[in-house]
């Protein structure tokens, strides 16, 4: 990323990372490599024709997975709202700052399964609950709205996929893998004004498959994710983990006790607060003791 940023990335916005070179020290370095890493050497291979056993190849640092996500409560799996459950990367779970590679799978089997039973159990319990038609709605009609848009604004109005790539951009830039107050302190500056877009967006034609009235109505989960990343990132002032702040290179004993959680006020806004971390109930303490 620094490499980027001081201008010595390759052609594509990336570096050249060169495994080849490990021919220098062993012999049968080419099966060595498809050996350690077959998956990759035949996606550079079928995809971009590249022998990563002979060549350097052109990687680039990207968005990989979400490390926060819903609060859920760790045994039910069960969010805030009452029968609303959520599991997975959605979820903010097991990983902390630093999910290990691989974990994710198992994560969704294991949570997936609980939030599964729990969710059948919630519903056995309290029933299907009450459908509230006037939020049902007001739902609808924000959805409708683009096209309402549309309808009145002809063919002026700014479609979403414009405001959706700016905000990828701007992000990927701002609030990437190496991060700066100052930078994020631009990008919330950027996302008011996106969102002043976002709420404005049109779309035109089809009700039943239209991509662009999809992405229309994912801009705003978009740009919700995007600002609560921004937000708890510029508050969590210490590097940990994935989060890696160049202003505060190392971990801070003190956010090391707590979690950042973000929630909408009253008035709508988004509110960052830390929280201490819950202790860790005494059975699951020894269950972990009995696995060491
Ligand atoms: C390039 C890459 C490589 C990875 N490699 C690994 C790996 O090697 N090992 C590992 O463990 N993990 C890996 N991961 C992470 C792992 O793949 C994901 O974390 C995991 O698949 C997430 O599963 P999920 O079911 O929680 O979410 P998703 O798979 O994202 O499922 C969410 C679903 O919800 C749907 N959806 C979204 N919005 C709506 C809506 N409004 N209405 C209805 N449906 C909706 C989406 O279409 C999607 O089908 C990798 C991720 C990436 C990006």
């Amino acid at each position: 990323m620094r490499e980027i940023k001081e201008g010595r990335g390759s052609p594509h916005g990336g570096v050249f990372l060169d495994i080849a070179w490990i021919k220098e020290k062993i012999a049968d370095a080419a099966a060595h490599i498809q050996r350690k890493l077959p998956s990759m050497y035949h996606q550079f291979k079928q995809l971009a024709d590249i022998d990563i056993t002979q060549e350097p190849m052109e990687v680039g640092p990207t968005t990989h997975y979400a490390m926060g996500g819903i609060r859920v409560d760790a045994d039910t799996q069960m969010s805030n709202v009452p029968g609303l459950f959520a599991a997975g990367e959605c979820a903010a779970g097991i990983n902390g700052a630093n999910r290990l590679g691989g974990n994710s799978l198992s994560d969704i089997i294991v949570f997936g399964k609980r939030a599964g039973e729990f969710a059948a159990k919630y519903v056995k319990e309290h029933g299907a609950g009450q459908v509230n038609n006037d939020q049902i709605d007001e739902a609808v009609r924000r959805s409708l709205e683009p096209f309402e848009r549309g309808a009145t604004k002809g063919g002026g109005a700014e479609g979403p996929y414009q405001v959706q790539a700016e905000l990828q951009e701007m992000m990927q830039d701002l609030v990437g893998i190496v991060r700066t107050e100052d930078e994020m302190q631009r990008a919330l500056d950027g996302l008011g004004k996106l969102w002043e877009r976002t709420r404005k967006v049109a779309v035109y034609g089809h009700r039943e498959y239209n991509p662009g009235w999809h992405t229309a109505i994912d801009l705003h989960n978009l740009m919700t994710v995007s600002e609560a990343i921004t937000r708890s990132a510029i508050e969590r002032k210490e590097s940990r983990g994935a989060h890696f702040r160049e202003d505060y290179e190392n971990k801070d004993a003190a956010f090391g006790k707590v979690n950042t959680v973000v929630s909408k006020a009253a008035d709508g806004s988004m509110q960052v607060r830390r929280e201490p971390i819950p202790v860790m109930p005494e059975h699951l303490k020894q269950v972990i003791e009995e696995m060491k």
